[in-house]
């Protein structure tokens, strides 16, 4: 077990429970005691406090709690090799009923790991280059990317290196293992906002400045920004930070965080409220007094957002190759058609796969010659369509009560039936983000949805019945949040009301207005 570190606030009486557990054992702490112990010992043999610190394994207990566990496994920046996908598919067939889910942070969740196949799992992410450390706890989390990273026309800086060297600064660095709460960063040079850069606590988007004479490309900061019950955007402070400046900065920004934020309430515990609190002004200060001066902000690049959609098929930067974005319909498949993802990157493009922060997937670098036949694979006309029905290819969906003990309602079969109801009911021409989440934690990103569903439970004469929060016109084009209308539907009437919702909306809406804008 590696040497405690002092923390300087380990004397603040005032601090909440979960920092007592931290302080007592660090969360990396409990890797080691999962394969040495737990993994041989069985789920009997876990201590309570243990259980809190999973987390930083990247496990959680799954719903029911009857001994199986969740598992997220960190895929940096969104991209990942065939080889690790197989790796992943076997993982999931051999020990996890077959599931794997993408994330709305470009992510993999497992289901229905035993704490016996845990070590197993770990030496099989490790032998992959792969690791679920730190992708769950109070810690710097999965870095978020451009899938598309290397070969997008639409980037100014190829990101792999950079996000690579962010994940080796961040993995199992016992410098960061013991944050206020979880923290998220996002880094792309893709200039349509790509990786959603304003609901993360650090993000990087791409910029440029003539320094010396000489025109750079690097980036402009935000921090601050994120979901759950309170949602904040980050807000940009005045610095223009180079490709090498990045990983100083990041490690300045989180410490402050360790040091500064807040600890006594779980609730209050996120950068953003220290954010809040100071100013993006007195931030910078502070950051530029703990690792020097950096030059003012330069010439901000971005230009809209994406929405982090890629589907079709699409030239690339470089010429005669091609990306195709294809469709996960709510961001669920299972081992075989993880495993068939490789062979069509493997056999039409160059091996890699992206996941996107839209629970979707894609396979770069198709060369011109091959498109036609990719098309016609049965994998891409029958499941991940390249062109996927209005409603379904814009559904995104947390885990909900099947699995996440926080879970109000049922989300993920609900989000993928009702998407496929409205696309059955509702002709809609233009997109319409759809996002649901079963709990105000908001896994499932509802505040920048087009519509967001937010679960809760309604009194009824039958008793308490599952029911939705309806909020609409949420963004990162101009970031603004969807607001809540003032309905709370049960389920038996969600579907109807949204095709009347929609359509009432659709005959109302002008030419080239976009949807669900207040
Ligand atoms: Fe669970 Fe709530 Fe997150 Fe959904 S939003 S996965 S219900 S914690």
């Amino acid at each position: 077990m590696a040497e405690r570190k002092q923390w300087k606030w380990a004397a603040d009486p005032s601090l909440n429970k979960m920092e007592f557990t931290k302080l007592e054992k660090d969360g990396l702490d409990v890797i080691e005691t999962i394969v040495n112990t737990y993994s041989k010992e069985g789920v009997s043999s876990i201590e309570s406090s243990d259980m809190d610190r999973f987390k930083w394994a990247g496990i959680y207990q799954q719903r029911p709690k009857n001994g199986h566990f969740m598992m997220r496994v960190r895929i940096p920046g969104g991209i990942l090799s065939s080889e690790q996908a197989r790796v992943l598919a076997n993982i999931a067939e051999d020990c996890g009923r077959d599931l794997v889910d993408v994330t709305t942070r470009q992510a993999v969740q497992f289901h229905w790991l035993t704490v016996e196949s845990l070590a197993d799992i770990f030496d099989r992410l490790a032998s992959a280059g792969l690791s679920s450390f730190e992708a769950c706890g109070d810690c710097p989390r999965q870095i978020m990317g451009n899938p598309l990273a290397g070969i997008d026309p639409h980037e100014v800086l190829d990101t792999r290196p950079i996000v690579a060297e962010l994940e080796k600064f961040f993995l199992l660095n016992r410098d960061f293992s013991n944050l206020p709460r979880k923290y998220k960063i996002s880094l792309s040079a893709n200039i349509h906002n790509a990786a959603h850069a304003q609901i993360n606590d650090l993000a990087f988007t791409p910029a440029k400045k003539v320094i010396a004479g000489e025109e750079v490309i690097g980036f402009h900061v935000w921090v601050g920004g994120g979901l759950s019950a309170k949602p904040y955007l980050a807000k940009q402070l005045d610095v223009f930070v180079r490709p090498e400046e990045v990983v100083k900065v990041a490690a300045g920004v989180t410490t402050l965080f360790r040091d500064f934020g807040y600890r006594q309430k779980r609730t209050h515990a996120r950068l953003k409220f220290l954010v809040a609190d100071w100013g993006p002004e007195k931030f910078k200060e502070q950051l530029m007094e703990l690792i020097g001066e950096l030059e003012p902000g330069g010439i901000d690049l971005t230009s809209g957002w994406n929405g982090g959609y890629f589907y079709g098929i699409h030239e690339q930067r470089q010429a005669g190759l091609y990306y195709a974005g294809l469709s996960v319909p709510v961001g669920r498949m299972n081992a075989g058609e993880l495993t068939e993802l490789a062979r069509l990157a493997d056999e039409y493009g160059d091996g890699t796969i992206g996941t996107c922060n839209t629970q979707n997937v894609l396979i770069r670098n198709i060369p011109e010659a091959k498109v036609a036949a990719f098309r016609n694979e049965p994998m891409i006309v029958n499941r991940f369509k390249l062109q996927p029905n209005t409603f379904v290819g814009y559904a995104v969906s947390c885990t909900g009560t099947e699995y996440c003990n926080l879970a109000i309602v049922e989300t993920k079969e609900r989000m993928r039936s009702l998407a496929q109801f409205l696309d059955d009911t509702v002709v809609l021409e233009t997109p319409l983000r759809i996002h649901m989440i079963g709990c105000p934690n908001s896994c499932g990103q509802r505040q920048i949805a087009d519509i967001g569903l937010q679960g809760s439970l309604v009194k009824t004469s039958n008793g308490m019945v599952e029911a939705f929060d309806i909020y609409v016109g949420g963004t990162l084009e101009e970031p603004q949040f969807n607001r809540k209308l003032n309905a709370r539907i049960t389920v038996d009437r969600l579907g109807p009301f949204l095709a009347q919702l929609i359509t009432l909306y659709k005959a109302d809406r002008q030419e080239g207005e976009p949807y669900w804008r207040y």
